[in-house]
């Protein structure tokens, strides 16, 4: 199919909200080249089925595919150089990984890895994990303990809790919220004629999360002042990371000033709510007396040992 033809097709089919996947015509001929072997074929590449991830792919065109593959080892290299105390780098290397490993598609033609939402990626990179190291004993756990003197005596019973996206739990996304989900257009639809009449918020993608915290990161570090009411949301009210840049975000900044009090506050309140991503506790009955234990999810040795092949260190070190 050429790109003419595809574009042709888009708009032919008003069902695909193509205009927030792809648009321009370089993607449309890389597309056109691919078109012809699908996706799932790709070699090393596993499909990931759409209900399975936390979005429940309900914020992606209704015709997409995410397929992931092992990462390489040039990826796992990169990765390596995590810097664990600088939380723009965790992210950046986390995104690194996912992006060279994991596939969207949308029909027929290739979409970015910045369509992805944020709480889907941290779902990929695990999965991404698990695919590139599935041996039992590269598997990552922590220790869950119950602190209560139970039956008589304290901290007696623990658990090693095996840390993968099976046990994660996951925010279900809420029904009182969801019920404002348009099939259509993919985000939540809101009505409120106090509020201005229809607003939408969007699912945070990848893209847009990135351009905001490079922004942000730069503002921070010039000293100057940040609207946090406006950062907290933008991520939700922005729909596609095409074309954002920073006229385009002081923009949408200039558009939230204009907000009443009330809107604000109910959009913060809706953006609070709209959460389907990664749960960061681990929860277990107590083995002796029942009672729920939590403990927050760490990873032993950090993020950087989750891509990092430690079996052969431990063999020479006897660690
Ligand atoms: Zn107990």
């Amino acid at each position: 199919m050429s790109p003419e033809e595809i574009i042709r097709q888009r708009e032919q089919n008003s069902d695909i909200p193509f205009e927030g996947i792809d648009q321009d015509i370089k993607a449309a001929t890389a597309a056109a080249k691919e078109a012809s072997q699908p996706l799932i074929a790709s070699v090393g590449y596993k499909a990931i089925s759409l209900e399975d991830l936390p979005s429940e792919g309900k914020f992606y065109p209704r015709n997409s595919e995410i397929s992931i593959r092992s990462a390489q080892n040039q990826e796992i290299r990169h990765y390596s150089t995590i810097e664990e105390s600088d939380p723009y780098d965790v992210n950046d290397k986390i995104g690194i990984v996912v992006e060279k490993s994991a596939k969207l598609k949308v029909g027929p033609t290739q979409a970015s890895w910045k369509d992805v939402t944020t709480e889907d990626r941290m779902f990929l990179f695990f999965a991404i994990r698990d695919l590139t190291f599935p041996e039992p004993e590269q598997q990552i756990s922590m220790n869950l303990g119950c602190n209560r003197s139970c039956m008589g005596t304290p901290g007696s019973w623990n658990e090693k809790v095996v840390i993968n996206n099976q046990e994660f739990g996951y925010y279900e996304l809420p029904e009182n919220l969801m019920k404002w989900y348009s099939e259509e257009e993919r985000c939540l639809k809101f009505e409120h004629p106090v509020l201005g009449g229809t607003f939408r918020l969007y699912a945070p993608t990848v893209g847009v999360t990135k351009v905001l915290n490079d922004y942000t990161r730069r503002l921070m570090q010039e000293n100057k002042a940040i609207d946090k009411s406006f950062y907290k949301v933008a991520p939700y009210i922005i729909k596609d990371w095409r074309g954002l840049d920073e006229n385009k975000i002081m923009h949408e900044h200039q558009e939230n000033l204009k907000w009443g009090t009330d809107k604000l506050a109910t959009v913060e309140a809706l953006v609070d709510k709209f959460k389907f991503g990664m749960k960061t506790d681990v929860t277990r009955k107590c083995g002796k007396c029942g009672v729920e234990v939590s403990a927050p999810i760490t990873f032993p040795g950090g993020f950087k040992s989750l891509f990092v092949v430690s079996s052969a260190i431990g063999d020479l070190l006897g660690e």
